[in-house]
C-alpha cells in the first residue's frame, strides 16, 4: 500500500478509494491482470486497424453468439455509430454529411418513461430523439402513433435489475419495430450478468446491442457493439478505422480505441465468459459482509445488504440514517471525503424524491479497501 496512488500525487492528483462502483467520473475500471498483459503485448508491434477491428469482432461475435460486433470508444460510441449508421446506411456522401441529416430519416423514438442520461449519446449522431408515451405508462399503440415517415430507429435502454412492467417491453418493442421496418438500438451496457445477456437482446431481434467493456475488466475507455452482420457492417463505415481506412470522413474519426485496448477488450470479455462467477460474487458478498460486519452496532444507521446479483455490482450495502440520527447522508459523504485517503461515496442513484439513504459498492475497492471502508464509517458516526 506504500506506493498506492502515489503516480497521481506525483502530478499534483488526489487518488481516492471508489467504493461508489463503476462510475466513470473515478475512472470507471480497473484492467485486470490478464487484460493488462495482453495490452502490453499488444503494444510491441503495429497491425493494420481494418483487419485488427475485423478480427476481434469475430472473436467478440463468436463469444457472445451473435453474427457480428464491433469494438468502439466505450458503449457511449457504439450508441453513437449504431444511430449514425442507422441513418446513414452504406452512403458515403450522408455519412460525410452528418450529423446534418439533411435527406435521411432522422428520428429516434424513445419512451418517455426510458429518457436517460446516455440518450445524448445518440444526439450526437445528429439524430432527433422522439419521445413516446408517458411518464407513467407505455403501451404498443404510443408507439405506432409516434412513427412518421422520418423514422429511423426505435432506442431500448435495457435494465434487468429494475423491469418496470408499465414500460414497452423489449419484444413488443422489436414486433412493432419489425412491422415497421425501424431498426431497433438497445443500451445494455451494464447487462454482463448472467452472460447469456450479452448478445441476448441481438438474438431475441435487436440490430444492435451495446455493451461497456468497463464492466468487464478492460479500460473504461472501451466497448463494442453487438448486433446483425448489416447492422455491424454499417457501424463500421461510421468508425475511426473507416475514416482513415477508406478516406471516407465520417463522424467516428474523434472517437479513436488503441489497438492494444481492443485486444485488451477481447480478452476482458473471453475471461469474463469463462470466469467462476460464484467465486466472483462470493468475493463480493465477503467483502460487503466484512462492512457490514464493523458498522451494523452504530445504533444512529440502519444497514442492509443489496440482494442483487444481477448486472455490474453484485451484493453491496445500503446505510440510512434513522430517526435517531442528527445528520443526513450528505453528511456522511462529505465526512468520507474530507479523510485520509478520501473515500467516495454517493446518495443512492434510485433512492426516490425523500429518500435518504446510500450504496456502497465493492466493484471499485480493491482487497483490503473494504476494511478501511468499514473502519472509516465506524470513525466519522
Ligand atoms: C456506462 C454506461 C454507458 C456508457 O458506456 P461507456 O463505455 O462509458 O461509454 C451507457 N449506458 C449505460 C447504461 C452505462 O452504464
Amino acid at each position: 500500500m506504500s506506493d498506492w496512488g502515489e503516480i497521481y500525487r506525483s502530478i499534483g492528483a488526489q487518488p481516492v478509494i471508489n467504493a461508489i462502483g463503476s462510475v466513470t467520473m473515478l475512472g470507471g475500471s480497473t484492467s485486470v491482470p490478464e487484460v493488462k498483459d495482453a495490452m502490453d503485448k499488444a503494444d510491441s508491434s503495429y497491425v493494420p486497424m481494418m483487419e485488427l477491428e475485423e478480427k476481434a469482432g469475430e472473436q467478440i461475435a463468436r463469444l457472445t453468439n451473435v453474427p457480428a460486433a464491433y469494438v468502439t470508444s466505450g458503449a457511449g460510441s457504439a450508441l453513437t455509430l449504431a444511430t449514425a449508421a442507422f441513418m446513414a446506411g452504406d452512403n458515403d456522401d450522408f455519412i460525410e454529411q452528418l450529423p446534418n441529416t439533411d435527406g435521411m430519416k432522422n428520428e429516434i423514438l424513445i419512451q418517455r418513461k426510458q429518457h436517460y442520461w446516455y440518450d445524448r449519446c445518440l444526439e450526437l449522431a445528429g439524430a432527433t430523439l422522439v419521445t413516446f408515451g408517458s411518464e407513467s405508462e407505455t403501451t404498443k399503440q404510443d408507439f405506432e402513433n409516434a412513427i412518421t415517415d422520418k423514422t429511423c430507429a426505435v432506442h431500448y435502454y435495457a435494465d434487468e435489475q429494475r423491469i418496470d412492467p408499465m414500460a414497452l417491453s423489449l419484444e413488443d418493442t422489436i414486433d412493432v419495430a419489425k412491422k415497421h421496418n425501424l431498426y431497433v438500438l438497445v443500451d445494455a451496457a451494464g447487462q454482463i450478468y448472467p452472460t447469456e445477456n450479452i448478445g441476448k437482446y441481438v438474438r431475441m431481434g435487436a440490430d444492435i446491442q451495446c455493451v461497456a467493456a468497463k464492466y468487464l475488466g478492460a479500460p473504461h475507455s472501451v466497448g463494442f457493439a453487438l448486433g446483425t452482420q448489416e447492422a455491424i457492417d454499417k457501424l463500421a463505415l461510421q468508425s475511426f478505422v473507416g475514416y482513415e481506412g477508406r478516406r471516407i470522413r465520417g463522424l467516428g474519426r474523434p472517437q479513436k480505441v488503441d489497438r492494444s485496448e481492443i485486444v485488451g477488450c477481447v480478452v476482458a470479455l473471453e475471461r469474463w465468459m469463462g470466469l467462476n462467477h460464484e467465486e466472483r460474487l462470493t468475493q463480493a458478498e465477503t467483502m460487503t459482509q466484512t462492512i457490514i460486519n464493523k458498522i451494523k452496532h452504530i445504533s444512529t444507521i440502519d444497514v442492509a445488504m443489496i440482494d442483487n446479483i444481477l448486472g455490474v455490482q453484485p451484493f453491496g450495502l445500503t446505510i440510512t440514517p434513522n430517526s435517531t440520527a442528527d445528520f443526513t447522508v450528505d453528511d456522511i459523504i462529505e465526512r468520507l471525503k474530507a479523510g485520509d485517503p478520501p473515500i467516495w461515496t454517493r446518495k443512492a442513484f434510485f433512492a426516490k424524491e425523500g429518500e435518504d439513504y446510500m450504496e456502497i459498492h465493492m466493484f471499485g475497492l480493491k482487497p483490503g479497501e473494504e476494511k478501511i471502508v468499514g473502519d472509516r464509517i465506524v470513525e466519522v458516526l
